[in-house]
C-alpha cells in the first residue's frame, strides 16, 4: 500500500484532497523549509553544547525525596536552560504549574505595592488579564497587591516605543512584552522588532526591567529575547521548549537578582532555589529540551502547510506565508462558525490520542466567549502537540499550532480539507483549481 493509499483508505481522504494538498506542499517545501531547517540545526547544536558544557550525566536523572536539597538534576536543568538562553540563571521546575504561573511568579516577585507595570505590546493573553486584575476580581491578583497597570497598543503590528517611553513614570518598574499572537489577528512580534523597542527604551531608561512572555516563541529563531536585551524571559514547558516530552512545568530565565527574587517567591525567602523536589521529571525536561529545536521546526512546517492550503482557498491567514514567523501559531480567519468547528473536529480526528471524541464549544474559565479546543495529546493540554482552538465569536478565527511531526500536521491538513468539502464554496474552488 502506498502513502496515498493509506491516507485515502485508512483516513478517508479523497484523491482530490490528497492531490490538492500535495501540490501546495511541493511549493511550500521549496520556498520555506530550508530556512526552517537552518535555524533548527543551529539550535540543536546550541542545546547539545549547553548539555556538554554542564557535563550532564546519567546520575542527574536520579531524584531525591523530602526537601529536594542537592537535587543534582534540578540544578543541572536550570544551568542548561540558563546557557541556552544566555542568562545568568534560570528556574525550571515542575512546581511551576504553567506558563501563566511562571508569568505571575515573575510579575509578583518583581513588583511591589505602588509599582507600575506597562504592557507595551497591547492587550495581553487572556489568562494574564485575570492575573493583572483587568478581568475578574481574583484574590492575590496584581491589582490587589497594589500594582498599577497600563497598556500601550501596538501600531502597525509593532511596539510603539515612543508612547511607551512617554508612559513611563517614576513608579514604572517593569515593561512586559508578549511575543506571540494570543487571540488577536496579527503576526507575532519578531525579535528584530522587540530588539528595536528594547534599544530605544534602554536609551531613555537603562534600569527598567523588561520581561518577555516567550510562550510559543522558543527556537523559532537562532536567538531568544534574552539575547537582545530582555532581563527576564518566561515560558511553558508544555509548549516549545519541552519538545513534547516534558510532562509539565514552566521556566524563567534571566538575571541572577531577578531569579533569586522569583525563587524566594516560589518557595520561601531564605531557601529560594535550594529546595523543591523534581519527582524524577528532570530526564523528561532535558530530553524535551534536546528534542525542542527539531520539534519546533516540524510544527513550523505544519503551520506553513495549514496556511498554504487555506490561503490558497481565499481565507485570510496570519502570519502570511511570506511573513517572518516568531511563534508556531497559524491563525486562519473563516468568518464562518461551522467551518471553525469543522476544522477543530478534523484536527481532533487526526490525533493519535482521543481521535474518537469530538470537541464542542464550552465556557472555559478565564475566557469571555465560548471556546472550542481540539487536542489529542500525549501530554494533557500540550499545545506543542497538534492542537487548535477558537473563541466562538466573529470573525471566527481558528488558531492552529503544534504537531510533533510534520507528517501528523499534514494528516491534520488533509482531514480538515476533507471535512470542509461539505461547504460548496470550498468544494467548488478545489474542483476549479
Ligand atoms: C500559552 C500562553 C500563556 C499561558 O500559558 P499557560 O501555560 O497556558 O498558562 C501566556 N502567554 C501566551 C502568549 C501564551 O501563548
Amino acid at each position: 500500500m502506498s502513502t496515498e493509499d493509506i491516507l485515502c483508505k485508512q483516513f478517508g481522504i479523497s484523491r482530490t484532497v490528497f492531490n490538492y494538498v500535495t501540490n501546495i506542499e511541493k511549493d511550500i517545501k521549496e520556498k520555506y523549509f530550508e530556512k526552517i531547517d537552518k535555524v533548527r540545526e543551529y539550535n540543536q547544536y546550541k542545546v547539545i553544547s549547553a548539555m556538554q558544557e554542564h557535563k550532564l550525566d546519567y546520575t542527574h536523572f536520579y531524584w531525591n525525596t523530602g526537601y529536594g536539597y542537592d537535587d543534582a538534576g534540578r540544578e543541572k536543568a536550570e544551568k542548561i536552560f540558563a546557557s541556552v538562553f544566555h542568562t545568568e540563571d534560570a528556574l525550571v521546575r515542575p512546581s511551576i504549574a504553567s506558563g501563566t504561573h511562571a508569568l505571575y511568579l515573575t510579575l509578583s516577585s518583581l513588583l511591589k505595592h505602588e509599582d507600575e507595570v506597562i504592557a507595551i505590546s497591547g492587550r495581553p493573553y487572556d489568562t494574564m488579564l485575570t492575573v493583572i486584575g483587568e478581568e475578574g476580581n481574583e484574590p492575590c491578583n496584581l491589582k490587589e497587591m497594589g500594582v498599577i497597570y497600563k497598556e500601550i497598543p501596538l501600531i502597525d503590528n509593532d511596539i510603539d516605543s515612543e508612547s511607551a517611553i512617554k508612559a513611563i513614570t517614576a513608579k514604572t518598574k517593569l515593561l512586559m512584552i508578549q511575543r506571540s499572537t494570543g487571540y488577536s489577528f496579527r503576526p507575532a512580534l519578531s525579535l528584530s522588532k522587540i530588539k528595536n523597542a528594547v534599544e530605544k527604551i534602554r536609551e531613555a531608561y537603562p534600569d527598567i526591567y523588561i520581561m518577555v512572555d516567550n510562550c510559543y516563541g522558543e527556537f523559532i529563531e537562532e536567538i531568544e529575547p534574552s539575547d537582545i536585551g530582555a532581563d527576564v524571559v518566561v515560558g511553558s514547558l508544555i509548549k516549545n521548549p519541552g519538545g513534547g516530552i516534558a510532562l509539565s512545568g514552566g521556566y524563567v530565565a534571566g538575571k541572577k537578582v531577578i531569579i533569586d527574587r522569583i525563587a524566594n517567591r516560589l518557595t520561601a525567602p531564605g531557601v529560594g532555589k535550594e529546595i523543591g523536589l523534581t519527582y524524577g521529571t528532570t530526564r523528561n525536561t532535558l530530553q524535551g529540551l534536546f528534542f525542542a529545536p527539531h520539534i519546533v521546526s516540524e510544527a513550523l512546517k505544519g503551520a506553513l502547510l495549514f496556511g498554504g492550503v487555506f490561503s490558497s482557498l481565499g481565507f485570510e491567514i496570519t502570519p502570511t506565508l511570506e511573513d517572518d514567523r516568531s511563534d508556531i501559531i497559524q491563525a486562519i480567519k473563516f468568518n464562518n462558525k461551522d467551518m471553525v468547528i469543522r476544522i477543530c473536529e478534523a484536527i481532533q480526528a487526526s490525533s493519535p490520542v482521543d481521535a474518537h471524541v469530538s470537541p464542542v464549544p464550552w465556557d472555559m474559565p478565564g475566557y469571555t466567549n465560548e471556546v472550542i479546543m481540539a487536542s489529542g495529546a500525549f501530554v494533557s493540554g500540550s499545545s506543542i502537540e497538534l492542537s487548535a482552538d477558537a473563541p466562538m465569536r466573529p470573525p471566527y478565527i481558528a488558531y492552529i499550532q503544534g504537531g510533533l511531526f510534520y507528517d501528523h500536521a499534514k494528516l491534520g491538513v488533509m482531514l480538515s480539507l476533507e471535512k470542509m468539502m461539505e461547504f460548496d464554496e470550498i468544494k467548488n474552488k478545489i474542483n476549479l483549481i
